[in-house]
């Protein structure tokens, strides 16, 4: 038998979930108070969609001094909302400790950080401890775009008999200048998936947004791009008063207009909804946004090459026939023309402004 046909399809490891639907895990980044805990809890409950409540307990920060989770108490108050609202949970874990401590407080689900699956001793050291153990384990990508480190990453934990594994996407750190906190790599995790065909795939979007504007964005193209089973999105009651990961945390009643919203698309449902049609439009700038930085790159190429080859950087009879064929073309699409030559001309100048100072 091939190396992982034996993987546990994710709609299989808990009674609970439904085959036919995106599964949906949500919580807060970190527990930070009792009272809180059991609020979430309920309010996540209250929305019906979701099968997994993620939660914090030990946070990798980036600097010392800042709040590190709350520990063995906040999963004491954890377990205690689990009984009260009967919802599966899901933690992080860093280490064999965290792994031994998740297995007391009946955690359902693990899941090991970015920051974990880079450093190969510390995958070892969590294989080592689940050996023997039947707990659901899903796999971040590393903080670096290297396959193999993440695949590496699952391969120890596959050789310790865990079957049911699932990697989650939540991008990568690239010092770029892009809108999302952690770059996603969509390329990346369909190689994955090729290489590794039944391991499902969980989309972290509040990970890679870094900002809660681009939570729906990132979950649909990510529905689109990849093959997608889950979504795992952070949660809060107060999301501006969070501890950690303040600006990407949504309310669970934002969390159900983005999952109703990508729903409808993927079901290619023509309902007139206003969050809907503004999700798309959002999503729409999105993508022109993108385009254009792109379009300023190649820009930046003509520029070197023009430098290089002394040729002067406005080429005014190129630019008129390029422009008339633009808004010829604009006809076709039922598109003002003044609309169309004033956008034309603003990302021309814009263009000569980037070849004349920034190459
Ligand atoms: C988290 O899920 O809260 C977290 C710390 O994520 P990551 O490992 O993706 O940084
Ligand atoms: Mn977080």
């Amino acid at each position: 038998m091939h190396k992982y046909n034996d993987l546990i399809p994710i709609y299989e490891w808990l009674p609970s979930f439904n085959k036919n639907k995106l599964l949906i895990i949500a919580g807060p980044c970190s527990i930070e108070t009792e009272y809180d805990t059991i609020n979430i809890f309920k309010e996540i409950k209250n929305t019906n969609i979701v099968d997994i409540i993620r939660a914090g307990i030990w946070k990798p920060r980036t600097k010392p001094g800042s709040f590190e989770g709350s520990g063995i108490e906040g999963l004491k108050w954890l377990n205690k909302a689990k009984d009260i609202y009967n919802m599966p949970i899901a933690i992080e874990v860093a280490n064999a400790s965290h792994v031994k401590e998740a297995i007391k407080y009946n955690v359902d689900i693990i899941w090991i950080g970015a920051r974990t699956t880079v450093n190969p001793f510390s995958m070892q050291e969590i294989a080592d401890v689940l050996n023997g153990i039947d707990i659901p384990v899903m796999i971040k990508n590393p903080v670096n775009p290297d396959l193999d480190l993440w695949i590496g990453g699952i391969e120890r934990i596959y050789n310790a008999g865990i079957k049911k594994i699932a990697a989650i996407h939540r991008g990568f750190s690239l010092k770029d200048n892009t809108p999302f906190r952690n770059m996603p790599l969509f390329d990346i995790v369909n190689k994955l998936s090729d290489k590794i065909p039944n391991l499902p795939i969980i989309c972290d979007p509040s990970h890679i947004a870094g900002n809660s504007n681009l939570i729906s964005f990132i979950a649909q193209k990510s529905i689109e791009y990849n093959k997608t089973d889950g979504l795992m999105i952070e949660c809060h009651s107060n999301p501006e008063k969070a501890w950690t990961d303040a600006k990407q945390q949504i309310t669970p009643k934002m969390l159900l207009n983005i999952i109703n919203a990508i729903k409808k698309y993927s079901d290619n449902d023509d309902f007139i909804e206003i969050n809907v049609l503004r999700d798309k439009i959002n999503n729409i700038d999105y993508d022109l946004l993108n385009k254009i930085a792109k379009r300023m790159q190649l820009s930046k190429l003509v520029g070197k090459y023009k430098k290089h080859n002394k040729i002067s950087i406005q080429q005014p009879d190129y630019w008129k026939e390029m422009l008339s064929k633009k808004i010829q073309y604009s006809n076709t699409l039922n598109l003002n023309e003044n609309f169309i030559k004033i956008i034309m001309q603003m990302i021309h100048s814009e263009s000569v402004e980037i070849q004349k100072y920034n190459i």
